[in-house]
């Protein structure tokens, strides 16, 4: 991964300084009470500043959205490695479906991390750059679709974990139904007022915990 990362350094002229602020957004991470080592370890190995067009790469680091086109955003780190940590808790998931691609930087971080990745993004410029990227860092394990998420993606199901990146008015009902016994899903929900949820389906149904106020994009029906 290493000869990789100065590669894609060398590529958005970002040199060595990358690595301390990469570095620094991991201390940031702990302190703001991400625990969870494998997502920890997943983001220091991966370049977020490569997921961004050159001209933001600099600020890549740091703990904000930034704008990716198309009127989206990448997560803040801080929101990527605390839906992580939820979707891994205390469980290993070997499938897990993705809602938002977007750049793919969420995507990467999921693909280091478990068996098997499908990815579903509704507007097809922001997944072909983020096939291109993940190529770049030689991740073979993820699928990507051209889809809405709120229907899901049946066919690869079930999953152990689902997570979306956008926020759905209310619980796209596919999600649950695609998920696997003793699975997790993590997904914001709202309009104005949004909340980030953690839904767990058991052998006798589903739990849900309304767990803290968010602001993601929102999850727009069809495709773009
Ligand atoms: N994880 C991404 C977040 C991107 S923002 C990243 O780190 O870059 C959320 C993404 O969800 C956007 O790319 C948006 O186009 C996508 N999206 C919104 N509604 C969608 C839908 N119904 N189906 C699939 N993707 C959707």
């Amino acid at each position: 991964m290493d000869g990789l990362d100065d590669e894609v350094n060398a590529r958005s002229g970002i040199g060595m300084t990358s690595e301390r602020t990469k570095m620094r957004m991991i201390e940031q991470l702990r302190k703001d009470g991400i625990t969870d080592e494998r997502v920890l370890g997943a983001m220091a190995e991966l370049p977020r500043h490569a997921f961004v067009e050159e001209g933001i790469a600099s600020r890549a680091y740091e703990d904000t959205p930034l704008p990716i086109g198309h009127g989206q955003t990448i997560s803040s780190p801080f929101i990527v490695a605390l839906m992580t940590q939820l979707l891994l808790e205390n469980r290993t998931p070997a499938k897990v479906l993705e809602i938002g691609t977007g750049c793919g930087y969420q995507t990467a971080v999921l693909a280091r991390l478990v068996k098997e990745v499908y990815t579903l993004e509704r507007i097809a410029p922001l997944m072909d750059k983020a096939r291109g990227h993940l190529r770049d860092l030689r991740f073979y394990n993820v699928r990507f679709k051209h889809a809405d998420g709120h229907a899901g993606y049946a066919v690869g199901g079930p999953y152990e974990g689902i997570l979306s990146a956008a926020s759905a008015s209310h619980i796209p009902p596919a999600l649950k139904e695609q998920l696997a016994v003793g699975g997790r899903l993590v997904l914001p929900v709202g309009t104005d007022d949004q909340w980030l949820y953690v839904i767990d389906r058991t052998e006798k149904g589903f739990t849900e915990i309304k767990r803290e106020a968010v602001r993601f994009v929102p999850l727009v029906p069809g495709l773009g």
